[in-house]
Order: C-alpha cells, then structure tokens, then sequence
C-alpha cells in the first residue's frame, strides 16, 4: 500500500515509485524482494526445526522492545519529523537500530523482522505522514537486510542461542562484528538508493555527515546494552529507556540546530539563520578591519520556468541554483535562500573586486546551466539556462550595518533587472558604479 499523505489513496499508476529512474527502481523492488523473501523463510524458520514456536521468554523480550520503540518514537517526534524533512539527499539516520539491535540479541530473526515492521509502521502513521511510502518500505526493507547478515555473523561466530549477549573475548568480537555488518549493510543500500535515484546528488552529499552515522553507532552500542540489561536485569531496562529519550535530544541537538537552520527545498541557510549569522559576521570584520562581500541574486522571469514546466520543476531548478551558487563560493562563505527565488551569499573578507568576480562566475555558469526535470504530462525536458541578476555590497565600503548593507545589495540588484537582467550591478555610495555586465545605479 502506498499512500502520499495521511490517508489518502493514491492509484497504484499514480505511484511516485514509477517515476524513479530505471535503475533507482529496480534497485529499490530487488531489495524489498529480497527482504520479502528474508522475512518468508525467518518465518518458516521460527516455525519448524529443533526449536519450534517462540518461547514466552521471547514474546516478553519482543513485547517490551516493541512498546520502548513505540514510546521512543513518540516522545522524539517531533525532531524526527524535522531531521528527516531536512536529510534530503543524505541518508536519514536515527535511533530505531537502538530497539532492533537489542532484538538481535534476544529474538529469533522473524521476531526481529516483526519489531522492525512495528517500528516502521508506527513512524509511518505518526512521525513520516506526509513522506513517500516507498521511502519507508525501502528503509524497513534495509532494516531487515542488515539485521539478516548481523545475524548471520552472530550464528557464524557461534552464538546460537539467545541471549547472545558478550560474557568473554569472543563473543564481544562477534557481536562487534555483528554491529559492523549490520551499519555497513544498511550504510550501502541506502548510499546505492540515493546514488541511483538522484544522479545529481554529490556522492560526498549522499555519505552524509559523520555524526550522522554516529547516531546509528551510538544506537547500536546502546542496543547491545539493553539486550545485556534485558537478559539479567530486565527491571533495569525502564531506567535506561528514560535516559535513552533524554539523551535523544541532546546527542541530536547539533543536525537539529542544522536542520533548523537549512531551507529544505534547497539545502541552502534559512532567512532566520542568515538573519542572525550576518551581524555576527560584520561584528567580526570590524574587530578584523576586514570588509565583508554581499551578493544578492534574483533569478530571471523565473515564473515562466515553472509556467512551462510546472511548479515541481520549477524546485529542482531552484535546488540546482543552490548547488551551482555553493560550487563557486568557499566553505566559509554562506549561501542562504531569502526568498522564493531570490539567494544572498555572504563573503567574509572579499574585496569589491572579489565579489564581482565571484557574481562573475556563478553568473555564468547560471546561464549554461542544465536541469532535467519531470513535467506535469510526465515526459522528461531538460531546462537550459537559469539566469540570475546580481546585485553586490561591501561592508564596510558601501554601507555600515546589515540593514543598509542589504538595501544596497538590493538597490544594485533592482537596477541590474532594469538593465535588462543576467547583470551584475555593484552598489557604491558615492558615485555610484559602472562594472562589466552592468549600467550605473542610479
Ligand atoms: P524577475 O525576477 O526576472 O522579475 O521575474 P520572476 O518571474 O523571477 O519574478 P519574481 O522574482 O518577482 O517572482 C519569483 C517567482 O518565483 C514567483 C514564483 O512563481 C517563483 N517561486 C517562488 N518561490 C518558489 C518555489 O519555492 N518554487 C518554485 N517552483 N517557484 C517559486
Ligand atoms: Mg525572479
């Protein structure tokens, strides 16, 4: 079943799985197969054997792991929901291999696989509404591939029974093995899936941030201590899930305050995060006696990109503005988006000179720029060009606090449409200034 948007039904031809590229897609099919066919003969498994059925232990174990996600999910809701929005082209990470690590150690397979389906069914309804079920089906079905080969690795090493939690040398190096499996195998499908299905992602983008990653690490760390605590202690667990859902917080704190702080549509900086990084940037450049480059760019007759291929074009163009602006700029310089088509880049310690070059550039590559992007009838274009107008500002040359450095900005910016757009017109105070690609402000 695939829904976009909490409860409502999407025909099965209007899925967005269809409009994955051919490789994207049976990529993602192959692996829900495949974790289909895991989950079939787990069953089958748990069912026959030496050790029939699941034993009351087990269902124990199994009820308690699934009630913790459950609560975990639901008090870290809303940053979650944030995170993900916010993940875009990098793989999402969070704590659910907390609960399904733990299931490792004390859970046949299928019983595992079961606690993964509780955990993703649950964040479906409460947590990812309005994200599209495929996504999710692919996570879970990752989930599950992990936990099969994490598995295996537990079985290879010798611990067949459950607990199979560490009591010497060798059982912990198989269960870290185990934790390694499991990250490494869930680390590639989901690096393949973004590879695959979003070409323009930078494979640097796709590996995502380290801390992201160790959020998963720090998840399957405390997996293996509430197995441990589960299999002796049981009544120890409660305490430890109290201090899992607080510490949730403050080990996501940092992607939370980035997720806060970046535009989702382009992965560029918020206007409030700009708002509050350019005076910073200027108190800066004061104490330095450095100067500080503005640059606000607007794109031209953008409208009649989206009127000619429709509104979702029109985003991806937007998102590949974003890259395109970031790729000219350096790392300490920040690209925020201001408004619908309109970004600011700031230039700590660039000279009049230097952003003129900088605008240069990034207005040339704008307008060689190549985008393919689905139409609304569903056939393939490609947008060549999407040009911009600049419009620059040094501080402290041109003007001496934020707000009259960015009506300068936008004051050059105006002028440069009125000279017909694709321009670059720098703002000076006093005359005002001619540069290449421009006419005099007036
Ligand atoms: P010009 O700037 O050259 O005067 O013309 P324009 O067509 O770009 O007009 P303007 O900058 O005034 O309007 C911006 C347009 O950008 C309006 C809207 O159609 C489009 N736009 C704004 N935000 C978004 C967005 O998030 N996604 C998409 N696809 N389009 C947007
Ligand atoms: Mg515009």
């Amino acid at each position: 079943m695939i829904l976009i948007g909490r409860s409502k039904w999407v025909p099965p031809r209007q899925w967005k799985l269809w409009s994955l590229p051919a490789p994207a897609l049976g990529y993602v099919l192959g692996v829900d197969a495949v974790a289909l066919t895991i989950t079939a003969l787990a069953v089958a498994s748990t069912a026959s054997g030496d050790h029939a059925g699941v034993r009351p232990s087990e269902w124990a174990a199994f009820a308690v792991l699934a009630v913790a996600s459950v609560l975990h999910l639901e008090s870290a809701r809303g940053i979650e929901r944030r995170r993900e929005m916010a993940a875009n082209t990098s793989p999402y990470t969070n704590l659910k291999s907390l609960w399904v690590f733990a299931g490792l150690l004390l859970l046949p397979l299928s019983l595992v696989i079961a606690l993964v389906t509780v955990s993703y069914g649950y964040s479906w309804i409460r947590v990812y509404g309005r994200t599209i079920a495929h996504r999710k089906i692919f996570s879970a079905a990752t989930f599950v591939l992990a936990s099969a080969a994490a598995s295996a690795v537990l079985r290879a090493g010798g611990l067949f029974s459950e607990p199979r939690v560490p009591t010497g040398l060798w059982s912990l190096t198989v269960v870290v093995a185990a934790m390694i499996t499991w990250w490494l195998v869930n680390f590639a499908l989901v690096i393949g899936a973004i590879l695959l299905s979003a070409p323009d992602a930078s494979a640097r983008g796709a590996l995502g941030d380290l801390s992201d990653q160790l959020v998963v690490v720090a998840g399957l760390g405390l997996g293996v201590a509430v197995g441990a605590l589960q299999a002796s202690y049981p009544w120890v667990v409660p305490i430890l899930m109290v201090t899992v859902l607080a510490l949730h917080r403050d080990l996501l704190l940092p992607q939370f305050q980035r997720a806060a702080g970046t535009d989702v549509k382009t992965g560029l900086a918020t206007p409030s995060y700009w708002a509050s990084a350019v005076p910073a940037e200027l108190a800066r450049a004061e104490s330095l006696r450095s100067t500080v480059g503005l640059l606000m760019l607007d794109l031209d007759k953008f409208k009649e990109i989206n009127d000619t291929y429709g509104h979702p074009a029109g985003d991806r163009a937007l998102r590949a503005v974003g890259e395109s602006v970031r790729a000219e700029v350096r790392q300490g310089d920040l690209v925020a988006r201001v408004g619908g088509d309109e970004l600011a880049v700031l230039l700590p310690g660039a000279s009049e000179g230097e952003v003129l070059e900088v605008a240069e550039r990034i207005r040339e590559r704008l307008t060689t720029l190549t985008v393919s992007v689905d139409t609304a009838t569903d056939a393939t274009a490609t947008i060549t060009g999407v040009p911009a107008s600049f419009g620059a500002a040094v501080y402290p040359d041109v003007a001496g606090t934020m707000d009259q450095l960015v009506m300068a900005a936008d004051n050059a910016l105006l002028t440069a449409k009125r000279a017909g757009r694709n321009k670059i017109v720098s703002a000076r105070p006093n005359p005002p200034a001619v540069t290449e690609n421009s006419i005099t402000e007036s």
